[in-house]
């Protein structure tokens, strides 16, 4: 190996393989193939010690990436574990899903291939899974201040294992059978496998936090009777109100939400019950509207699921390849990314505009379009041109709607409880996570807007702490 000084200059980056395509679109497995223990050695090797490091800045956790990349390079998996865990909750969750703000911010990724960051960290967790290393965080001491979660996503599994580890006594409502919030019901098993929640959910139980599954707050309990029974509640529940295209065809059987349709996949695959109809691709010709990862899903699933042809067209234009003077480094630039399941059959379509469904009996069976172009405007802005001529209709047989999320559901709990919304409709809090009613907090994306794992990880870390120092009195 290569001393460290020049391990940036004399090691390429080379990243964990993939299954071959022909194998892994036969089932819902994990994709990746992580590398050896030397070869990650060597990846961590190209960590160049670059004193400002942008990485830690990047990470909206602040992990300490120099640090545990230099422990791995000198063959120390649990120091590098260790470090890891004073800022990551779960790394097994990010290590595999976050679209690595780190790298993007990387000093290297100046002029060169970043340090592959996400997988250094997705290396050094299972190591540490292995070697067991990583055992529940039970506190040694218990206070008395019984805490209510509401919402098993990330946000609210992070809220819970910090505020347990500080002694108190959490326990988590999810209304679903299982916790995980949209890892599990929206991110599919091939890109997270749900193994990896149900370990860390099994670690949480040991710690003495308690989960109720199958509990809807607002339908079994109401959120008045949780408020007075506990001494604060923290809700995490997400934005689940998907954004629709309403353009004339839309009420046609055929057109589904991404999520929905996620979901019931997910579902499908352990057995759970689901309502409605089977949202099936299998010898369908499936249009996924919306460029991005929620849509990538989508192809990913069609294509596993036996789709004929799988098309996925967005509005905007095809991103760039790298960066230009409005994305400069280190911020994170909105690049172009062809995922694994790209690569499993999918034609693009950037700058197309969905007109009208159409439809026979009632069902969807094509769709209208139009090319579109974005001009600069004197105002400075862009705004959308329909370029004449481009019309035109295609078969289709199912719609995918991956348009992004509008806000956190008003129709349950939240619209009967009073609590404040902000002008986009998610929950509104004070700087210390608490919302209009007392002892009722906040976190995650109901409290941000749709967002990623890892800031929904952080929000409800920084909730954690919020409501300690309010049972505590510490301000
Ligand atoms: C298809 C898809 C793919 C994505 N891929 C990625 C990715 O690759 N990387 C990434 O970083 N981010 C990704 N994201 C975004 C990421 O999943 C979310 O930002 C994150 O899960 C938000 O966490 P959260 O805990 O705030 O909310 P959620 O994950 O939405 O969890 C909220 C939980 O609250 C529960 N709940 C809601 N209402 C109630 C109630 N009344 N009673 C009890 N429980 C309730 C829900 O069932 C859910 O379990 C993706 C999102 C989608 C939709």
């Amino acid at each position: 190996m290569s001393s460290k000084l020049t391990g940036f200059m004399d090691i390429e980056r080379k990243n964990f393989s993939n299954r071959s395509i022909s194998d892994r679109v036969k089932d819902f497995d994990s994709v990746n193939i992580p590398l050896t223990e030397s070869e990650m050695m060597a990846q961590a090797n190209r960590c160049m010690d670059c004193g400002t490091s942008f990485c830690n800045w990047g990470c909206p956790l602040g992990n300490l990436i120099p640090e545990w990349n230099d422990l791995v390079y000198i063959g120390d998996w649990e120091g590098a574990y260790h470090k890891l865990a004073l800022t990551a909750n779960f790394p097994e969750f990010t290590g595999r899903i976050c679209p690595s703000l780190c790298e993007a911010a990387c000093v290297l990724g100046v002029n060169r291939d970043a340090v592959s960051i996400r997988e250094i960290e997705q290396s050094i967790v299972e190591t540490a899974f292995e070697n067991g290393w990583i055992q529940p965080r039970t506190p040694k001491v218990r206070t008395n201040k019984k805490i209510a979660v509401i919402g098993g996503g990330p946000s609210g599994l992070a809220a819970a294992d910090d505020l347990n580890a500080l002694g108190h006594r959490v326990t988590v409502y999810e209304r679903e059978l299982r916790v995980g919030g949209l890892m599990r019901y929206g991110i599919p098993n091939y890109k997270l496998d749900k193994s990896i929640i149900e370990r860390r959910v099994d670690l949480m139980k040991a710690a003495g936090i308690i989960f109720v599954n199958g509990m809807k707050i607002g339908r079994d309990i109401k959120l008045e009777t949780l408020s007075k029974e506990y001494d604060a509640t923290i809700m995490a529940c997400g934005t689940w109100v998907p954004r629709d295209l309403n353009i004339p065809g839309r009420d046609l059987k055929g057109i589904y939400f991404a999520v929905d349709y996620l979901s019931q996949q997910t579902k499908k695959y352990f057995g759970e019950k689901f309502e409605g109809e089977d949202l099936n691709a299998k010898d369908k010709v499936v249009l996924v509207i919306g460029g991005g990862d929620t849509g990538a899903d989508c192809v990913g699933t069609a294509n596993r699921q036996g789709a004929k042809k799988v098309y996925q067209f967005e509005i905007l234009p095809k991103p760039l390849i790298c960066r230009d003077e409005s994305m400069p480094w280190p911020t994170y630039p909105k690049l172009y990314k062809s995922t694994t399941a790209h690569e499993e059959g999918c034609i693009n379509e950037w700058e197309v505009a969905t007109k009208e469904f159409l439809g026979k009996e009632g069902h969807l069976s094509g769709i209208r379009g139009i090319k579109v172009e974005w001009i600069k405007e004197k105002d400075d802005r862009y705004h959308l041109t329909e370029l004449e001529g481009t019309g035109f209709e295609m078969d289709v047989d199912m719609v995918l709607i991956a348009a992004g999320f509008l806000h956190t559901e008003h129709d349950g709990f939240i619209g009967k409880s009073g609590i404040s919304l902000d002008k986009s409709g998610n929950v509104s809090t004070d700087d210390k996570h608490m919302t209009s009613l007392k002892k009722v907090f906040a976190a995650g994306d109901m409290r941000t807007g749709q967002s990623l794992v890892v800031k929904a990880i952080l929000d409800g870390k920084q909730a954690a702490t919020n409501v300690d120092r309010f049972l505590m009195r510490c301000e």
